[in-house]
């Protein structure tokens, strides 16, 4: 029956949300012309379960693209549909230490570091795309909908803006080309990566995203596999050590739980066997990982203490 006064944990967010809505750090992203129309005010927090209870507070049905919380997400999807030693041999598991849109590839072989940079996430989708992007970008939907247990589309204007602006990525793409990292034309495998990156998600879909993540693969509230269990634990790894770009170290130390931000203002966290937990705030640090969305995962894993290495 329900506690007196509702959950504890939901008038702990809402206290939470109160208390870090004032802050005004950080600049919505703009090198992506659609979205400088975000509000810098929508602040939305959300949790899920893994037995399937969601929590959540502000503006958390506020829809925004999925950017770069895509990444680890496309990244399980090429390990289940080409096995691990495919997709290694195209990008590794190194952190760079480097900005997400960094030009940092290996210097012999033009393989990008890891998958959570742009030229690893673009090598992914190339991977993806193979002969047929259209029925990738297919199958990329279909995976997202596993996790989310609803329907998702693309923003045709957020996708519209970055198509013609993203020089940046066309020439990563470009670049992995020339080291036949990615064969035949880049233009689709590229395509492919502005368009997953454009997939309309709110903060409560991001939160069950993570929790599926958190409960081995399952989504909780569907009970559909979004994801082998093997290949959870690599996408986890790989947003342990390479979620947050050159926050990653910082992140990792303290706030303890596999994550990954997007420069439309989201955060994903997950803590395995427990949670999936999201933010979304549009305004971003330099690293481009949501201000507000730092600042809550820090505090909720302090005041649980839900750090992964420490044992309570
Ligand atoms: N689509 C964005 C880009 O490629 C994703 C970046 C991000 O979310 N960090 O620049």
């Amino acid at each position: 029956s329900p506690l007196p006064g509702g959950s504890p944990i939901q008038t702990y967010l809402d206290a939470l949300h109160r208390r870090l809505a004032p802050l005004r750090e950080g600049l919505v992203a703009a090198y992506i012309p659609e979205l400088a129309h975000a509000d810098p005010a929508w602040f939305g927090i959300a949790i899920a379960t893994v037995d399937g209870h969601l929590y959540s507070v502000g503006d958390t049905a506020q829809c925004a693209t999925i950017q770069s919380i895509s990444k680890p997400f496309v990244y399980g999807m090429a390990l289940a549909e080409q096995g691990v030693e495919r997709v290694l041999a195209k990008v590794g598991v190194e952190p760079t230490g480097e900005a997400f849109n960094s030009i940092s590839l290996e210097p012999d072989t033009g393989r990008p570091l890891n998958p959570m940079i742009n030229a690893g996430a673009i090598a992914v989708s190339a991977m993806i795309a193979g002969t047929d992007a259209a029925d990738g970008e297919r199958r990329i939907m279909a995976m997202f909908e596993r996790y989310t247990g609803r329907t998702m589309a693309v923003d045709e204007r957020v996708y519209a803006s970055e198509a013609r602006t993203g020089h940046r990525n066309r020439a990563l793409a470009h670049l992995m080309r020339n080291f036949d990292i990615i064969t035949g034309d880049p233009e689709p495998g590229l395509d492919l990566y502005f368009r997953q990156c454009s997939v309309l998600v709110d903060c409560r879909d991001l939160a069950i995203m993570g929790a599926t993540l958190a409960n081995d693969g399952v989504n909780p509230l569907t009970g559909a596999r979004a994801l082998a269990a093997p290949d959870v634990a690599r996408v986890l790894a790989v947003m342990t050590s390479c979620g947050m770009y050159d926050f990653s170290g910082g992140w990792i130390y303290r706030v303890g739980m596999p994550a990954k931000s997007g420069v439309a203002g989201g955060i994903i966290a997950v803590l395995p066997g427990q949670m999936g937990i999201a933010v979304f705030s549009p305004p971003l640090d330099s690293r481009g990982n949501s201000v507000r969305g730092i600042r809550v995962c820090e505090e909720i894993s302090a005041d649980f203490a839900l750090h992964l290495f420490h044992t309570p």
